[in-house]
Parts: C-alpha cells; structure tokens; sequence
C-alpha cells in the first residue's frame, strides 16, 4: 500500500515527465541534432525541479528503444522521420516513465493513432485485479485493427522505487503465459506498433547502461566511478555522455566502462531496432493502481 507521501512523490513525478515530454514534443524537429535535444530535454527536467531515472531515449524510425546520444553525436533528425521521445524522472527515486511518438510524414500517422489508441483504450479498462494479459490483448487487438502489429517482445512493466522495471511485465500482446494481475503497485503501460515483424532485435551497440550492487570490496580502478554513480542513483540507468566534459575524457570513460564490464558491475542496455525494419511507434503512461482506483501520474 501507498502512503499519502509516496503517492504525492509519484504524481509529482508524474507532472515533471508530462511537462517534459510536451516540452520534448515541441522542439523535436527535422534538422536539430539529437544529442542538442537530449541535452535541453533533460536540462529542462532538472530544471523544474525533476531527476532523470534514465537517459533520455530518442529512438529515430527503425530505433524502437534504448538509444540514447553519445558525446559529440553529430546525428540529425532526418526529414519525414518517426521519432520516440521516451524519457524517466523520479523524485526521492519514485519514478515517472512516459513516452510518445511525432511524426514528420502524414503516412505515418496512422501508426501513431494505431499506438495512441491502443494505450488509451488499455488505460480505459484498467482496474485494480485485471489480469496483465487483458491489458495486452487489448493493445494488440486495437494495434491490428489499424493494420499494423504490437511488438511483441517490448512491454509495459511494474515500477519500484530507484527501480525501473521491477520484473512484472504488461504484455504488448494477448500472453496467455502472463498469469500475473495488477493489484496495488505502479505499471508503465507502452505499446510498441510497427509496419514490420512485430519484433526487434538487440544491435551491439550500447549508449545507456546501468550499475550491478555489489557486497564485494570495489577495484581500485574504477571505485571513484562507481560511488560517484551509486550514490547519486543506485542502478538506474545512466550514460556515459553525463561524464564526459571535453575530448580528454572520452578514454578514461571508456576505459572504465569496459573495466566494470570485466567485474560484472555494469548492465549494458544494447539498441533495440525493428527486426524487419519497420518505422516504430510508442505511447507510454505510469500508472498508480490502488485497493479502489487507478491514477495516470503522466496524463
Ligand atoms: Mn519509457
Ligand atoms: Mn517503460
């Protein structure tokens, strides 16, 4: 159960990623660099008075997660594009997670209204006890009835505190495997649609990672890293673009990262990309579900 001081954290939270994420949707243009708007997205976060609990990801067409720009990315959002702008914030480490798709080509809108509506349509039906698969048959149903599929192997999830994904999954699909019910707790509901495989595969590269808790005694190498890290956010996500001041310090970054690769301290989160791929679309809201009632924090 909630008390009245983790709910109001919750939808505080919830308020700062709603305004963000406005603010996202209007600077996201053809043109401007990803790594500018990475920057004044998250810059505009902590300015209102919010904590990132990830990266911002900016996922450009076939991109459907988990990319996020890198020190001195020269990447440009490109003319008739289908950009995701999925960003976290959490206050006191409750967390807000939310997302949606613009779209620089009116083709593409029907994807979008085909995501947007299958999350409405699942925040609609959503009620203390209903089983997580309704939730994604719901999603699925409405994705295909526009002529496109949900992608299958990204989901919604259950949200703890400093904890983005606490193991519960919402299925973006009628998973009759999922036996899991939403009782009280806090979910991220995020369709994925595509005019692709339904499906997206792991790239090798890495732009956003996360530490591991350890009991063990840290190497001398990269113990600094680490505490400056772990205590600033435990294991939620990072990137290592938030280190990097000028070129001096790229190698040592990175010397580091793969130095806590090596001791297993480090989660590496790889770019998820559209198997065949499709252009991806995604809508995201945190939710609160409660004994008696279900709370969008980011609507
Ligand atoms: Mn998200
Ligand atoms: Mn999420």
């Amino acid at each position: 159960m909630f008390s009245d001081e983790v709910i109001k954290k919750l939808i505080k939270a919830g308020e700062i990623a709603k305004k963000a994420l406005r603010y996202a949707e209007r600077v996201t243009k053809p043109g401007v660099k990803v790594l500018d708007l990475a920057n004044s997205i998250e810059k505009y976060v902590e300015d209102i008075g919010g904590k990132l609990a990830f990266p911002v990801n900016i996922g450009v067409n076939t991109v459907a997660a988990h990319y996020t720009p890198v020190y001195m990315d020269d990447t440009i959002i490109p003319d008739n594009s289908v950009v995701k702008i999925d960003l976290g914030v959490h206050v006191d480490g409750y967390i807000a997670d939310t997302a949606l798709t613009v779209c620089f080509n009116p083709v593409y809108e029907g994807l979008l209204e085909a995501t947007r509506k299958s999350l409405e349509k699942a925040l609609e039906v959503i009620k203390p006890g209903i089983r997580a698969s309704e939730i994604g048959k719901i999603i699925e149903n409405t994705i295909r009835s526009h002529g496109y599929k949900p992608i299958k192997n990204l989901s919604g999830h259950g949200i703890e505190r400093y904890t983005i994904h606490s193991g519960v999954i919402i299925p973006n699909y009628n998973d009759l495997l999922n036996v899991h019910r939403l009782y009280s707790g806090v979910y991220a509901i995020e369709p994925f649609a595509t005019n692709g495989a339904g499906l997206v595969k792991e790239l090798n590269q890495v732009t956003i990672y996360a530490l591991r808790s350890t009991s063990r005694e840290l190497p001398d190498e990269v113990k600094s890293f680490y505490e400056k890290i772990y205590n600033d956010r435990r294991e939620l996500p990072f990137t290592t673009r938030w280190y990097i001041q000028s070129n001096t310090d790229v190698n040592k970054v990175r010397e580091t990262i793969a130095t806590l690769k090596k001791y297993k301290l480090l989660v590496e989160y790889p770019v998820l990309v559209e198997k065949e791929n499709g252009l991806v679309s995604q809508f995201e809201h945190t939710i609160i579900v409660t004994r008696k009632e279900v709370i969008i924090t980011t609507a």
